[in-house]
């Protein structure tokens, strides 16, 4: 801007005024300087001008296209804006010389390929030359706008193949991000040791991979585990961030013992099979039953109770059809003996008929040779009586043997209809024999039934898993019979509280499975809070006294398309919750 003409001074105030205005404008007291100051103060000359608009946008392209952006580019930027060429020129030469000279960058830019040519030469343990070339790949797509971006990113990379970390992951996330960085996230890295990214890469892929299963119940949860990590690199360490982080660990935990539990009970079914199929294989409709409800099973996925459930039932089943099988033993044993005993009466009849009829034969030559009226009367006699007495015999063991006919049919009726029983026990009805309401066939039946309805209506159901709580302590106090006694008292309990069209059913053991048809899930948790509530008045008596049973539930509200294991299974989870928050409760599963 152009001084106004002033009036004539001594030189001397002059000199001082130009001095004095070079340190109010804290410029350098170079001669061009001073004598534009001096030509200022002396009203001679007006500052000199800037250069023009079109100039200066010509040197700042200039600039930007050789100087990355930064400091000293903004000095130099304003030596030009104020006409200080002294200034720019020498602050140019510094740079020319400088760690951001066009030598030293040519300079860091060979080390740079140099590093990243080794380096992919040699994989190490978590970077793999495949994962290199990948981890390359994509710093070079994600910046290529930007060439002081794509070399610091370069850099980085180059820095986590030296430790060989396996952070492939974060620093392609960091490579994709197209944002720049956040001074809050240097901050937050600066902070962590050096290791930790690698340390937490490994970590985070190790939980993934147990997670992990062919079933696909754990992705969810592997998603959420990714977005937090890539939230924690993104952000740091917050507090909340490290709270989310451990509920996310903790439901991992649950998932991971949960199945860990289901090996346990797969092993059982698979001891519970063989048993029942070597003592089966008599007749093998007989195991059909057993057969068709693994393979119901089976077909509806892997789950600890699916599979527990099976195992309980061929127990169960194998131990009726054990105690009818030798019930029908007896049976067939009696029918063999009473055959054999009609053999010998019959063989006894035989004997005396054989003998009669040589008799006859003796008789008949008596009579031929009797030569007077009384011996021929006594032969006749004798004929006579010995008739009489075979006769007697044969009605005698005709009688007999018409009732163990009889007896025979009826044993043969018997073990008929024991095998029918067998047959029956096999084919497992729908009924739960203790506690008379579904048992878990019963319970998939309805739930096909109730699932093309949800469908076809679009209505939520939802489905809850009861589990007594201390069970096996109120069996070993009060014994089995008890126990037997709670499971029904429950059974019925329940039952009264539900509506019409809800359905309880005994999964298995002392578990039990509600099915709430067009219920959404807090009407679940009210249903449940209103049982619990029950169960605060006594369940039974015994022995004069009263017994109180609590229980744990998981709820789950059925999503569409999927099995009703899965649900299930959900609804474990939960469950498993409720039992390690304190029981007598019910918890919702996410
Ligand atoms: P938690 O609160 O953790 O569920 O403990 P719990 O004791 O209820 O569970 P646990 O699984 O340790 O024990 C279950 C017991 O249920 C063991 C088993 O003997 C008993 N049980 C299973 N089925 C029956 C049955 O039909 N009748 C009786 N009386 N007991 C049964
Ligand atoms: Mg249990
Ligand atoms: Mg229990």
């Amino acid at each position: 801007m152009n001084e106004p003409r002033r009036p004539a001074q001594p030189p001397a105030q002059i000199a001082k005024a130009a001095l004095l205005r070079l340190a109010q404008a804290q410029l350098e007291p170079t001669p061009e300087n001073y004598a534009r100051a001096y030509a200022i103060e002396s009203g001679v000359e007006a500052a000199a001008p800037a250069l023009p608009e079109r100039a200066q946008a010509l040197l700042t392209r200039l600039l930007a296209l050789g100087l990355p952006a930064g400091a000293a580019r903004q000095q130099l930027q304003q030596c030009i804006e104020q006409a200080r060429w002294d200034e720019a020129l020498r602050r140019l030469e510094q740079l020319q010389q400088g760690a951001d000279s066009p030598a030293a960058q040519a300079q860091a830019l060979s080390q740079l390929i140099e590093g990243l040519v080794r380096g992919l030469e040699r994989g190490g343990r978590g970077w793999t030359v495949a994962r290199k070339k990948d981890g390359l790949q994509r710093v070079l797509e994600a910046n290529r706008a930007d060439a002081q971006r794509l070399t610091q990113r370069l850099q980085h990379l180059l820095a986590s193949w030296g430790a060989d970390a396996a952070d492939a992951d974060i620093d392609m996330q960091q490579a994709e991000s197209a944002e720049p960085t956040a001074p809050s996230e240097t901050e937050a890295d600066s902070r962590l040791p050096a290791h930790w990214p690698a340390i937490e890469g490994s970590l985070h892929a190790t939980v993934q991979h147990a997670l992990h299963n062919p079933l696909g119940h754990g992705e969810e949860l592997i998603a959420e585990l990714d977005a937090a990590q890539t939230a924690l690199l993104r952000e740091g360490a917050t507090p909340a961030r490290v709270e989310q982080i451990e509920a996310l660990c903790q439901r991992a935990r649950h998932m991971l013992d949960h199945r860990q539990h289901l090996f346990a009970e797969l092993g059982q079914l698979c001891r519970e099979l063989s048993a029942s199929l070597v003592e089966l294989a008599e007749d093998d409709s007989w195991a059909r039953g057993q057969a068709e409800a693994m393979n119901d099973t089976l077909t509806q996925g892997l789950s600890g109770r699916g599979v527990r459930s099976v195992s309980e039932m061929l127990l169960g089943t194998r131990s009726r059809q054990r105690a009818l099988r030798d019930e029908r033993g007896r049976a067939r044993d009696a029918l063999k003996s009473l055959i054999q005993q009609m053999l010998a009466e019959l063989a006894v009849l035989g004997q005396h008929t054989d003998r009669f009829q040589d008799n006859v034969g003796r008789y008949a030559e008596a009579i031929e040779r009797a030569d007077s009226l009384e011996s021929l009367a006594g032969t006749v006699r004798e004929m006579v009586e010995e008739s009489r007495s075979v006769q007697a015999l044969v009605q005698q063991t005709q009688q007999r043997l018409s009732m163990e006919h009889q007896r025979a049919s009826e044993l043969s009726d018997k073990v008929q209809s024991l095998e029918d029983e067998l047959r029956r026990l096999s084919a497992e009805v729908q009924t739960d024999q203790l506690t008379q309401i579904a048992n878990r066939r019963g319970l998939i039946a309805a739930f096909a039934t109730e699932q093309a309805k949800a469908e076809r209506e679009a209505v939520p159901i939802s489905l809850a898993l009861l589990d007594i709580d201390n069970f096996k302590k109120l069996n070993d106090s009060l014994g089995h019979a008890a126990g037997d006694m709670a499971l029904k008292s429950l059974a019925e309990r329940v039952s009264q509280l539900l509506r019409p069209g809800d359905l309880v059913a005994r999964y298995g053991g002392e578990e039990f499975v509600l099915m709430l048809p067009a219920t959404p899930i807090d009407e679940a948790q009210a249903v449940l809070a209103r049982l619990q509530r029950s169960l605060s008045a006594s369940l039974f008596m015994h022995e004069g006294k009263d017994v109180f049973v609590t229980f744990s539930a998981g709820v789950t509200l059925y999503r569409g398309g999927e099995t009703l294991e899965a649900a299930l299974d959900r609804a474990d989870v939960a469950l498993y919750e409720a039992k390690h928050t304190g029981k007598n409760r019910a918890c919702v599963a996410p």
